[in-house]
């Protein structure tokens, strides 16, 4: 069985499924509230920053975006991000990246309030994944987990492979497999012999950053093929990591780009907001 999955379906089933807990705080007077800074104008972050408040609305939930210019200083972005913090209207607090390259990312991530931190790349959430105690997971690794869970993909005793290792997609979402029981290998550039390691994944996840680098002599038949990567081809059309025209008939399952992972990512930043307003709200 060959099966194309519908990421979109799956996000707009998760969003939907928020609204009795965004209407359960409305009854209580609270609107979740996600506060969005985008320093410069990368033309992919506006697109991301864009679908990103359209969700917002679509569930409920206030968004604000701080556009600041390209050049702005370090200190201003830290002062917003203190108000921010500050802020009772507002539950989450999202820096989208990449920032301009004179502002240090890690004091930027460290100056979140980490129960704001919708996002998961504080050093406080990350390190509550690390020991398996709740705090707010990075969006795209909890949204691969949603899509696993909800095509019943089994985890347990299985070996997973996730290619690419970096802080925000591909070592959180190996420490979530890990936590459902997966055998997990992480794959990354210095990688030798990759093909034959991704060739024993049951649940096989790329998230790397180049296009068609798993083909199908790389996949088992019949495993389960994630694609996280999204690359801007030549003609202008995106692409993931997979080469989705040729894998698509050896792997049981996979998902597409667009269409896949992408939407689950922003469901899951609107879940995240709606979690951190809930426990605001447990805290008063
Ligand atoms: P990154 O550049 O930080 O990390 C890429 C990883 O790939 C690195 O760990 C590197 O070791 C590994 N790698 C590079 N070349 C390799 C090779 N030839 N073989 C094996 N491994 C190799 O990227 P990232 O932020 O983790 O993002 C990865 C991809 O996922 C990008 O295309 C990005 O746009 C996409 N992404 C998508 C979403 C989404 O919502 N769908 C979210 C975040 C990132």
């Amino acid at each position: 069985m060959h099966k194309i999955i519908d990421g979109k379906a799956i996000a707009a089933a998760l969003r939907a499924s928020l609204k009795p807990e965004v209407a359960a705080l409305a009854a209580r007077g609270v609107r979740p509230g996600l506060a969005v800074i985008l320093a410069g104008d990368d033309p992919a972050s506006r697109v991301y920053v864009r679908n990103k408040v359209r969700a917002c609305e679509d569930t409920g939930v206030r968004s604000e975006l701080h556009a600041l210019p390209g050049d702005v200083a370090e200190g201003v972005l830290l002062d917003r991000i203190a108000e921010l913090n500050r802020d009772r209207t507002v539950h989450g607090v999202l820096v989208q990246l990449p920032l301009p390259a004179h502002i240090a990312v890690e004091r930027v991530l460290a100056a979140l309030a980490p129960e704001k931190d919708v996002d998961g790349f504080h050093h406080e959430n990350l390190g509550a994944l690390l020991a398996g105690r709740p705090g707010l997971v990075p969006c795209t690794p909890a949204g691969v987990m949603h899509i696993l869970e909800h095509e019943g993909v089994r985890l347990a005793g299985r070996h997973a492979v996730v290619v690419g290792r970096s802080n925000i997609v591909g070592k959180p979402l190996a420490l979530l497999l890990l936590q459902n029981d997966a055998t997990v290998t992480i794959c990354h550039s210095k990688t030798a012999q990759l093909a034959e390691i991704t060739r024993q994944a049951n649940v096989l996840v790329a998230a790397v950053g180049r296009a068609n680098l798993i083909g199908p002599e790389m996949v088992k038949p019949g495993a389960c093929v994630i694609d996280v990567g999204i690359n801007r081809l030549p003609d202008g059309s995106l692409a993931g990591d997979v080469d989705f025209g040729r894998v698509k008939d050896v792997a049981g399952r996979i998902t597409p780009v667009p269409g896949g992972v992408g939407p689950m990512t922003v469901a899951m930043l609107i879940a995240n907001t709606v979690r951190a307003a809930t426990r605001a709200l447990e805290r008063t």
